[in-house]
C-alpha cells in the first residue's frame, strides 16, 4: 500500500454524487424540491429519453444572485440551515447542500437564474463538474436547471438504469410526489416532446385534491377512494384509502407523507395493510395517499441521503393510530364483497370454529356454496393424491408424446366428442363432470384460461380480432404513465380487440372491446389491470405474454361459484379448443378418474 492521499475534489464529488443521484428520477426529485423551497408557484418539467438525454426543471421562484448561484454549486452550500438547531426542525425539503454539485458532476449542466429585482439573469454551465461558462444571460424571473446527457461522465452508472418505460414511470412518480406535497403549486410536464400533464395550482387546503388525484392516478381509481381524517394526541392523518371492494393489483398506489415529505417506511406500510387485515385477497393491495403530521422534533429526516426514509419516535403509537384510522375510514360494518357465504374474514374466528368447506355444491343457484377465498383450496397435488388420478397428458398423445396408460383408450377425439354432464362444483374451483363411466375434474380457471387464450390469439392470428363495438364509447382517463403504456403498445391492444383513440390529454376513447370479453364489467377493469401489469413489470414485452395475461385476467377464477349450465358451457368450449389439456401456463386443465381408479384407491381390487 502506498501513501495515503487526500482525494481530489473531482473524485470526492463523483463519489458523493452517487449517493444523491442514482437515476433520472432522483435528479428530478432534487430539482423540484429546490423549486418548491424557492417558493415556486409553477414548476415546468421536461424530459427526453426518459431523462437520460435531457431533464429540465424551471420555476418562477425567488431565483438567485450570481454569487449565490456560484456558491450553490459548491458542496455543502445551502441557504436553508445555519446550525445544528435548524437541523432539528427543518421545514424545507433540502438542507444538505449536495444536490446541485452532485448533478453537475455527472451531466452537461446549466443553471439559469434571476431574482425578480435583478437587471438580468445569470447562467452557469458545466461539463462533468467543470464550469465552462459563468456570465449574464436573458431569462425571466426564477430558476431553470437543465441536466443533459446524464451520467455521460460515469458510464458505469448508465448500466444500472432500467428500460425507458420504467425510468419514465419513476419520473412520473417523482412529479406525483411533488404534486401531492405542494398543492398550491402548478405543475406541467412535457414528456418526450408531448405535453402530458398539467395540474393547476389549488387554492384551499383540500379543495381540488380530488382533481389532482384523478389526473395522477386516473379517474376510476380516484373515485373509488375513501377519505381518512383522524386526529390524535401526537399526530393527525388525512388523505384517502381505497375501498375494500376496489383493491389494486399492485402496491404502486401507496404514498405516505410525513410532514409533507414523501417517505417509505416499513412501519407505515405495515400499518396500512394492518388496517385492511382480513379484507384483502392475497395479491391484492390497497391504494393510499396519506398525509401524516407530527411534531417535527419527533421525526429524524436526516437518515437517508436522498431523504426518502425518516425515523419516527413513538413508532408503535404511530402504527396503531394509523391502522385504526384506516379501519375507521373503511367502516367495519362493510361485508367483504368477494366472499359468498364464507365466514366473515374480519371476525377473526378461531380456526377450530371456522366452518369447513362443505365439499360439494349442488350447483343450483349462485352462492349456495363457495370456498372461502381466504382459505386455501385443495391443491392439484392433493386432489391427485386423494383420487390417485393421472394427468390428462398420460391419457392423450399431448405435447408429451403418446403415452396411453389407461385401460380405456381415451383419445383426443373421444375427449372432443364426449357428452359431458356437469355434476357439481367442488370448492368453487373444480367442476366434476361425468361422461359414460368416467368422471372428469376440471380446474375451472385453467380451463377458462385456455379457452380465452385460444379465442384471443386465434382471432389475432387471422388479423381480424373479434371486436364488439360499444354503443356508448367509454372515455377512459388513466394516469399519465398508464396512458403512455397504451400509446406505446396501442397495436398490441388493438390486436387483442380494443379500438382506442386519443381523447385529449391522457384520456382515451374506447370504441370497441374484445368480443370474447365483452360481457360484464370485466372488460373495463381488464384494460386497467393489463396496463398495471405492464407498469409493474409483470408482463414481459411481446404479444404472447400479453394474450396469456389477458386470458388469465379475463377468466373465471378459482372461488367463483358457477351454476350447472355455466359449467357445461365452459366444458364445451374447452372441448373445441385446439390444445385443451393445459392452461397457457402449462397447468393441467382437467384430470380424469374412472371406476377402476376408485376401486384401486379403496383397495377393492
Ligand atoms: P439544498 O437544497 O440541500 O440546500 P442544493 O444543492 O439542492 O442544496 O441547492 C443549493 C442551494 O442552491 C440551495 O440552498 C438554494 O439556496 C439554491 N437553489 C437551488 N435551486 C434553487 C432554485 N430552483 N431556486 C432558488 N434557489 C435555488
Ligand atoms: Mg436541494
Amino acid at each position: 500500500m502506498a501513501h495515503v492521499l487526500k482525494l481530489n475534489e473531482d473524485i470526492i464529488r463523483g463519489i458523493a454524487a452517487g449517493e444523491v443521484v442514482e437515476r433520472p428520477a432522483s435528479v428530478l426529485k432534487e430539482l423540484m424540491e429546490n423549486s418548491l423551497d424557492a417558493g415556486a408557484g409553477r414548476i415546468d418539467v421536461e424530459w427526453r429519453e426518459a431523462g437520460r438525454k435531457r431533464l429540465r426543471v424551471s420555476d418562477d421562484g425567488e431565483g438567485m444572485t450570481p454569487e449565490d448561484a456560484r456558491l450553490s454549486l459548491e458542496r455543502h452550500a445551502t441557504s436553508k440551515i445555519r446550525n445544528l438547531d435548524d437541523l432539528e426542525r427543518v421545514g424545507t425539503f433540502g438542507f444538505r447542500g449536495e444536490a446541485l454539485p452532485s448533478i453537475m458532476a455527472v451531466s452537461r449542466f446549466e443553471l439559469l437564474t434571476r431574482r425578480a429585482d435583478a437587471p438580468e439573469a445569470w447562467a452557469l454551465r458545466a461539463e462533468a463538474g467543470r464550469v465552462t461558462f459563468d456570465g449574464p444571460a436573458g431569462a425571466p424571473g426564477g430558476t431553470s436547471v437543465t441536466a443533459d446527457d446524464l451520467f455521460f461522465a460515469v458510464p458505469a452508472r448508465l448500466k444500472f438504469l432500467k428500460s425507458d418505460p420504467t425510468e419514465r414511470s419513476l419520473l412520473f412518480r417523482a412529479v406525483e410526489d411533488a404534486a401531492w406535497a405542494a398543492p398550491r403549486t402548478a405543475f406541467r410536464v412535457i414528456s418526450e416532446g408531448k405535453a402530458t400533464l398539467s395540474l393547476p395550482a389549488l387554492g384551499g387546503e383540500e379543495t381540488g385534491m380530488m382533481e389532482r388525484l384523478e389526473s395522477l392516478w386516473g379517474v376510476d381509481r380516484a373515485q373509488s377512494l375513501k377519505p381518512v381524517d383522524e386526529s390524535g394526541r401526537f399526530m393527525r392523518v388525512r388523505g384517502w384509502v381505497s375501498d375494500v371492494n376496489a383493491p389494486q393489483s399492485t402496491a404502486r398506489y401507496q404514498r405516505f407523507f410525513v410532514n409533507q415529505r414523501v417517505v417509505t417506511s416499513r412501519r407505515l406500510s405495515h400499518a396500512l395493510y394492518d388496517g385492511y387485515r382480513g379484507r384483502l385477497l392475497v395479491g391484492r393491495h390497497p391504494a393510499a395517499l396519506l398525509f401524516i403530521e407530527v411534531d417535527p422534533t419527533l421525526v429524524d429526516v436526516n437518515v437517508h441521503p436522498a431523504k426518502r426514509e425518516v425515523r419516527l419516535s413513538h413508532e408503535s403509537e404511530v402504527h396503531d393510530f394509523l391502522s385504526r384510522a384506516i379501519q375507521k375510514a373503511l367502516g367495519r360494518s362493510v361485508q367483504p364483497r368477494t366472499v359468498f357465504g364464507a365466514p366473515r374474514a374480519d371476525l377473526d374466528v378461531p380456526p377450530e370454529f371456522s366452518p369447513l368447506p362443505t365439499g360439494i355444491s349442488s350447483g343450483v343457484g349462485r352462492g349456495s356454496f363457495a370456498a372461502p377465498k381466504f382459505q386455501r383450496g385443495p391443491s392439484t397435488a392433493e386432489v391427485q393424491a386423494a383420487f390417485a388420478v393421472q394427468s390428462p397428458l398420460s391419457f392423450f398423445p399431448g405435447p408429451g408424446g403418446d403415452r396411453l396408460e389407461s385401460s380405456q383408450e381415451l383419445t383426443p377425439e373421444y375427449f372432443r366428442e364426449a357428452k359431458f354432464e356437469p355434476v357439481a362444483q367442488l370448492y368453487a374451483t373444480y367442476i366434476l363432470a361425468r361422461v359414460e363411466e368416467n368422471y372428469f375434474l376440471f380446474d375451472q380457471h385453467a380451463a377458462a384460461e385456455r379457452v380465452l387464450y385460444e379465442v384471443l390469439s386465434e382471432k389475432a392470428a387471422t388479423g381480424i380480432p373479434a371486436k364488439q363495438s360499444l354503443l356508448l364509447p367509454w372515455v377512459w382517463e388513466p394516469s399519465p404513465e398508464a396512458s403512455a403504456v397504451v400509446l406505446a403498445q396501442k397495436m398490441d391492444f388493438e390486436r387483442l380487440g380494443y379500438s382506442l383513440e386519443p381523447f385529449g390529454g391522457n384520456a382515451w376513447r374506447i370504441l370497441a372491446v374484445p368480443a370474447a370479453l365483452a360481457e360484464g364489467d370485466k372488460v373495463r377493469s381488464l384494460l386497467e389491470g393489463l396496463v398495471d401489469d405492464i407498469l409493474a413489470g409483470r408482463i414481459p414485452r411481446g404479444w404472447d405474454a400479453l394474450v396469456t395475461r389477458a386470458a388469465c385476467r379475463g377468466s373465471v377464477k378459482a372461488g367463483d361459484p358457477l351454476a350447472l349450465p355455466e359449467m357445461g358451457h365452459l366444458i364445451q368450449e374447452l372441448q373445441r379448443a385446439p390444445r385443451p389439456w393445459t392452461c397457457p401456463h402449462g397447468r393441467p386443465a382437467f384430470l380424469r378418474f374412472s371406476d377402476d381408479d376408485l376401486a384401486k384407491r379403496f383397495h377393492r381390487v
